[in-house]
């Protein structure tokens, strides 16, 4: 078997186009036109480049962007009191806080702080806490675990009563992905640093979301013909024939598991533009929100 290769720019790009559309409907009714407030706090690199595009997805889709950047040394008050500035701020339809923090800021604390209707990240406590409870929904979803949905629906995965391992249980990925699996019917697995016998425990597995950030773990022989794979890590490899001396990896090792899988995402290519695609999603529908 060969496996379809989902691919997540192009599902990623109609999501987008979407929005755009749906934004630019927006403005010729004289509705709001979405916000998205980005907090930046320190010098963190790949934070920044985060940032800097999840700006740019918001100008090519017609959202607006205000970023705030806050020095490595924000106290923890005044990064909350910009939060709350930003809730109070009726062109601010979502707020997303950059994570990691600097380790002197209590994160939890910080994302409790932003208003519900507008976390847009789905980090909030409450949001979180909705998706694990049977009968409530969060208002938001987080961006990474949601596009990770969308991308098994497009396959053509079935959830229901499917066997799911989950690898990894971060409070960004892991976990979330997971209560979204248990909320569509599938019976999960959560696989972390401590699981005694990760390939028999992979082995089970109708649809398998790797998301442990360690390049190409995931090998053939533990994947069962006809998984469906979503690959969330990203991972820098060397490699001295690229311009850059590295490349990109997930967390699967893709050539061989393709040769088993009935599906799997790339990387590049796969899950990260769904990131950013979804939360587009969630700004547009904060807008909506409000209407
Ligand atoms: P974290 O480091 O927060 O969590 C990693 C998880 O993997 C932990 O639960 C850890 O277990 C588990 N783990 C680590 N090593 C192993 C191992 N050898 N065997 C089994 N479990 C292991 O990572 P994130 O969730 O933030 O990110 C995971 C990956 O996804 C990274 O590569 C990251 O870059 C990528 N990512 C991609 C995004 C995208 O848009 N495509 C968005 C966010 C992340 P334990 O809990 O026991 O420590």
């Amino acid at each position: 078997m060969t496996a379809k290769i989902i691919d997540g720019k192009a599902i990623a790009d109609r999501v987008r186009a979407e929005v755009k559309e749906a934004v630019a409907k927006r403005a010729a009714e004289g509705k709001t036109i979405p916000g998205l407030a980005t907090v930046l706090v320190g010098e963190n690199p790949a934070s920044k480049v985060y940032v800097r595009s999840k700006q740019k997805a918001c100008a090519e889709a017609g959202i607006n962007s205000f970023g705030h950047n806050l020095p490595e040394d924000a106290t923890q008050e005044e990064v909350e009191a910009l939060v709350r500035k930003l809730n109070a701020d009726p062109n601010v339809n979502g707020i997303l806080v950059q994570l990691p923090l600097p380790k002197h800021l209590d994160e939890e604390k910080v994302l409790g702080a932003i208003d519900l209707n507008k976390d847009v990240d789905g980090f909030h406590p409450i949001n979180i806490g909705r998706l694990a409870q049977k009968g409530r929904e969060p208002v938001f979803i987080p961006c990474t675990p949601a596009g990770c949905m969308v991308l098994l629906e497009e396959a053509g995965a079935r959830l229901t009563g499917a066997n799911a391992v989950v690898l990894g249980r971060s409070n960004i990925v892991g976990m979330p992905v997971a209560l979204l699996l248990v909320k569509a019917n599938a019976t999960v697995t959560i696989v972390h640093s401590r699981t005694k016998n990760i390939p028999e425990v992979l082995r089970e597995a109708d649809i398998i979301i790797a998301a442990i950030g360690q390049p190409e773990f995931v090998k053939k022989d533990w994947v069962k013909p006809g998984a469906f794979i979503i690959d969330v890590g990203i991972n820098q490899i060397e490699d001295p024939t690229s311009k850059k001396g590295y490349r990109l990896v997930g967390d699967v090792a893709f050539d061989e598991v393709a040769e088993v899988a009935a599906a799997i995402t790339p990387v590049p290519g796969g899950v990260g533009p769904m990131t950013i695609a979804m939360l587009l999603k969630n700004t547009l529908r904060a807008a909506e929100l409000k209407d």
